[in-house]
């Protein structure tokens, strides 16, 4: 399926799951539309990735920059 598919997805939400779904689509081809309720996305701080959504996150392709604002807390 290509872009200019007539099929749409509809994401519900605009949060840490919402917004990668919607660029891991998009990286496959498929055309997404996310309907998020509040008016702005909310920055709520500072989060804990563990390995697994270090993965995901490099599959999505935005891992590497990530990493330059991420700090390691140890053991
Ligand atoms: C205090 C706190 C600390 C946390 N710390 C961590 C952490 O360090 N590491 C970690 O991995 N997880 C953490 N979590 C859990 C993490 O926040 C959730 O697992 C994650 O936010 C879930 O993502 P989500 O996209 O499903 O939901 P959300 O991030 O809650 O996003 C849902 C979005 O959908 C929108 N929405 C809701 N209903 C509708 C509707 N009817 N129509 C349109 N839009 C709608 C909301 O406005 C929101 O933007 C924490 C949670 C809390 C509360």
């Amino acid at each position: 399926m290509d872009m200019d598919s007539a099929e749409e997805i509809v994401i519900v939400g605009g949060g840490i799951c919402g917004l990668p779904l919607a660029l891991a689509l998009h990286r496959k081809g498929l055309r997404s539309i996310i309907l998020e309720k509040s008016e702005t996305l909310r920055d709520t701080g500072p989060i804990g990735i563990r390995a697994n959504g270090w993965r995901a996150l490099d599959q999505l392709g935005v891992a590497s920059e990530l990493r330059h604002k991420a700090f390691t807390i140890p053991r």
